[in-house]
């Protein structure tokens, strides 16, 4: 009797053994599904997808190319890949190493954008006169040169959370329709959360600029998180920080207002590799652990 009793629970400690390995294997396995090795040259995290970001580690001796163009590549092997929203889906990874090139076909999966109608925005906003569009023209210089300002760090290696805790009201890469006329996609997320809403900054970073007062997107901020990455905050009602400034992850930078073109308190956040903009969503989903 002992005996059978005996053979029975070295049975059953074998089955929860092989029971908590395929456990193991298969949380192991979705916890990982993002990374992708490509070889020994090659290792990209990050949402496959329009609108995703990728993070790349290579040797920092290799050269890489995107669609043919290079990318910077720190010292630690280190860089970054946008997918802008309408990037085709099969892109091209060239890495030129010491000992060998590689080509490696990169595979992008399509996304769906809705149409989202505002109504109700004051007529200069949407058609601004001669004089609004020389402002209008000034002002996206500036914010230009800041979007494409090269930082040698990797400060996105903090991570990133959600600036501000609100309601989602409007999706990257919305079509949108002004007063009922067509116009350029929407590539912020909006957060609509009430006035004088606290706003911390989502990850490490550098400030970048301040503008107290522009056309579009009335007080705003850019911060700068390294390797071309930078983050846009728009239609501020206060700042607390000034150019120049290091940031972590969780410090206040503004508050929530309804400056520029807005019909109501909420924060219009973009992020941005120079000029691509990039879904912020995505990249709070399917951040890699540095
Ligand atoms: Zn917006």
């Amino acid at each position: 009797m002992m005996e059978l009793l005996k053979q029975f629970q070295k049975k059953r400690n074998n089955f929860l053994k092989i029971l908590f390995l395929f456990l193991f294997i298969f949380f192991y396995s979705t916890q990982k599904s993002f990374a992708k090795v490509f070889s020994d040259l090659l290792e990209l995290n990050g949402s496959f997808t329009q609108g995703g970001l990728l993070f790349g580690k290579t040797n920092y001796k290799n050269k890489i190319f995107f669609n043919e163009k290079e990318v910077f590549v720190n010292k630690s092997g280190d860089f970054i890949l946008a997918i802008g929203r309408d990037e085709k889906l099969e892109n091209l990874i060239i890495i030129k190493g010491l000992k060998k090139n590689e080509t490696h076909k990169i595979q992008i999966s399509k996304r769906k954008y809705k149409i989202q109608r505002i109504d109700g925005l004051p007529k200069n906003k949407v058609t601004p006169n001669e004089e609004e569009l020389k402002r209008i023209r000034n002002e996206s210089k500036i914010i230009s040169i800041s979007k494409n300002k090269f930082l040698n760090k990797t400060l996105y290696k903090s991570g990133f959370i959600w600036p501000v805790k609100g309601i989602v009201t409007g999706k990257y890469g919305n079509q949108r329709i002004l007063n009922g006329q067509p116009r350029r996609p929407h590539y912020g997320l909006d957060i609509a959360a009430a006035s004088g809403t606290k706003i911390i900054s989502p990850s490490n970073a550098e400030v970048s600029l301040i503008m107290e007062d522009t056309f579009f997107n009335g007080k705003m901020v850019i911060l700068n998180h390294g390797l071309g990455l930078n983050s846009i905050y728009s239609h501020l009602k206060k700042i607390h920080v000034k150019e120049g400034e290091q940031i972590k992850k969780g410090d206040l930078i503004a508050e929530v207002g309804s400056t520029g073109r807005s019909t109501g308190p909420h924060l219009d956040w973009r992020i941005n590799v120079y000029n691509i903009a990039i879904d912020p969503e995505l990249l709070l989903l399917d951040q890699p652990e540095f």
